[in-house]
């Protein structure tokens, strides 16, 4: 189940603003970033290994919460809602769950599959 969704307002100038929402919990992957500070999306897992004399050492970055979802951020400064769309035409502007993706460059959404 997905834990993002669109949400739509009108204003007086009958202009729909996209509003995208996250409710994955604290310590979720879209939520996390490398506390390290990579830029990219570090995809480094934190591993122990001992070595032979009996010292640990970890490979990896270790990730933390960053208080906000990286992907909500995206959607909502990467792009215009239009351009950032990846579903078919014609479907209804509404307010529901979406999918993201990520395309190399950017994230997308869609309305999710299951609240049709
Ligand atoms: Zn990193
Ligand atoms: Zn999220």
């Amino acid at each position: 189940m997905t834990q993002h969704r669109v949400e739509w307002r009108i204003d007086n100038a009958c202009e729909p603003r996209a509003r995208f929402t996250c409710s994955a919990p604290l310590g979720a992957q879209c939520r996390s970033w490398c506390a390290v500070g990579c830029e990219e999306i570090c995809t480094d897992q934190p591993t122990s290994h001992r070595q032979e004399d009996g010292t640990v050492i970890v490979v990896g970055h270790p990730w933390e919460d960053s208080g906000e979802c990286r992907i909500v951020t995206w959607l909502e400064n990467g792009g215009t809602p239009g351009e950032l769309y990846m579903g078919e035409d014609d479907e209804p502007v509404r307010d529901g769950p979406i999918e993201t993706d990520w395309d190399g460059d950017a994230y997308l959404w869609q309305y999710a599959e299951d609240a049709k």
